[in-house]
C-alpha cells in the first residue's frame, strides 16, 4: 500500500469534495417478483447468472467496505428476498464487526415469511415499497403484485420489532396521485414512517413518458398540508430525505426524497454496488469501477480490492443533472442500479 493510500484509508472513504462515504447500497439481485412501471419494462431481460456476484463475492465486497469505515449497508435490488439463499448472506453481514446498521429495502411481498428471520439475523430497519392501497391499482403499478401480500408483510414487520419501518411511495400522475393522503393516513395509523420519492428518469419506462408522470414533492407536500399541519424535523438524517412530523401524530415521520426537483448531492454519503459488481459512484451518473473484474482476477488480493475502492472515491461526481438534455442521462433501470 502506498503512503497516500494508507493515509486516505485511515481517514475512511472521502471523495474530492470532502464528502465522507460511510454508507453503501448493495444490490443482491437484478431479479424481482414485481415489474413496477417506473422501475422495469414489461419484458425484462435479466443478467446471465455468471455475470452476477456470488453470495461470497457480495460478502467480500461488503466486509471490505466495512474495513474501510463504512457503518451502514442497505441491501437492495431488484427484490433482495427473491435471491436464493439470501438469508445466509444476511446472517453473515449481521455479524460483521464495525457495521452499525444493516438495512433492507423490499417490496414486502415475502416479508410475512422473512420479517422475523431478518430481524433475528440483525437487520435493524426495513423500507417497504407501496404505491397504492387499492388492489387493482396496485396490480396496475406493479404489473403482477398482490396488495394483500404486502399489507401482510408490513404487519409481520411490525410484529418482528425492527428499530424503524419506513414505507416508500412513488407518486405518479395518472397512476396514484389521488392516493397521497390515503397512503399518509395508513402510515400514521400504523405509527410508521413514509417517504415520498420523486420518479427518477433512470432508463426508459415502457408504459409512460416520465416527464408527464413525475409529481414534485412540493406538490405532494401541499396535498398533505391540506389535511395536516406539518412540523419540520430538525434532526439531521445523513442523506437525501427531508422529514416532517404531523402535529397530532408524534410517532410517524413523513419524508420527501426529491432527487428531481431538489438537488441534495452536497450531503451525499453513499455509493452503490450493482449486482454485476460495478461500484457506482452516483445514482444519476455512470462513473463506476468494475469490482467484479478485480475479484475474479488471478491476481486478486484483499489489498487490490481495498485500493480500487479507495481510488474510486476520486471518481465520485459532484452532482447529478436529471432532465438536463445537454448532459448524458442514465440508461440503467432502477433494478440494475440498486434503489
Ligand atoms: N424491490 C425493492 C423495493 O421495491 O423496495 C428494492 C429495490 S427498488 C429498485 C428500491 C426503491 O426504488 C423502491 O422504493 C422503488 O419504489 C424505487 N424506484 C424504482 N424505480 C424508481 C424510479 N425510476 N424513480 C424513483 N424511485 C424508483
Ligand atoms: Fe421490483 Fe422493487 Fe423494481 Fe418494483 S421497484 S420492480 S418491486 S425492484
Amino acid at each position: 500500500m502506498t503512503n497516500a493510500t494508507s493515509i486516505k484509508s485511515a481517514a475512511g472513504l472521502v471523495d474530492r469534495f470532502g464528502r465522507s462515504v460511510d454508507y453503501i447500497r448493495l444490490s443482491v439481485t437484478d431479479r424481482c417478483d414485481f415489474r413496477c412501471v417506473y422501475c422495469m419494462t414489461e419484458k425484462m431481460q435479466f443478467l446471465p447468472r455468471n455475470q452476477i456476484l456470488s453470495l461470497e463475492e457480495l460478502y467480500v465486497i461488503a466486509s471490505t467496505f466495512v474495513g474501510l469505515g463504512v457503518k451502514k449497508i442497505r441491501l437492495t435490488g431488484g427484490e433482495p428476498l427473491v435471491r436464493s439463499n439470501i438469508m445466509s448472506l444476511i446472517e453473515r453481514l449481521g455479524k460483521l464487526s464495525g457495521l452499525e446498521e444493516l438495512l433492507l429495502t423490499t417490496n414486502g411481498a415475502q416479508l410475512n415469511k422473512y420479517a422475523q428471520p431478518l430481524r433475528d439475523a440483525g437487520v435493524n430497519r426495513v423500507n417497504i415499497s407501496i404505491d397504492s392501497l387499492d388492489s387493482e391499482r396496485f396490480k396496475r403499478i406493479s404489473r403482477v403484485g398482490e396488495l394483500e401480500s404486502v399489507l401482510a408483510g408490513i404487519d409481520a414487520a411490525l410484529e418482528a420489532g425492527f428499530d424503524r419501518i419506513k414505507l416508500n411511495s412513488v407518486i405518479m400522475r395518472g397512476y396514484n396521485e389521488d392516493e397521497v393522503l390515503a397512503l399518509t393516513d395508513y402510515a400514521l395509523s400504523k405509527n410508521i414512517d413514509i417517504a415520498f420519492i420523486e420518479e427518477m428518469p433512470l432508463g426508459e419506462a415502457s408504459d409512460h413518458a416520465r416527464e408527464e408522470t413525475t409529481c414534485s414533492n412540493a406538490w405532494v407536500r401541499g396535498v398533505i398540508e391540506q389535511k395536516y399541519k406539518l412540523e419540520d424535523v430538525e434532526e439531521k438524517t445523513a442523506g437525501p430525505s427531508r422529514y416532517v412530523k404531523v402535529e397530532q401524530y408524534g410517532g410517524s415521520r413523513i419524508g420527501f426524497i426529491s432527487p428531481v426537483t431538489h438537488n441534495f448531492c452536497e450531503d451525499c454519503n453513499r455509493v452503490r454496488i450493482t449486482v454485476e459488481g460495478r461500484l457506482l459512484l452516483c445514482l444519476g451518473n455512470e462513473h463506476s469501477v468494475d469490482l467484479r473484474r478485480i475479484l475474479r482476477s488471478q491476481k486478486f488480493t484483499d489489498a487490490s480490492l481495498r485500493e480500487a475502492i479507495i481510488s474510486a472515491m476520486d471518481l465520485k461526481p459532484e452532482r447529478h443533472y436529471f432532465y438536463d438534455r445537454s448532459r448524458p442521462q442514465p440508461v440503467r433501470l432502477m433494478n440494475m442500479t440498486g434503489g
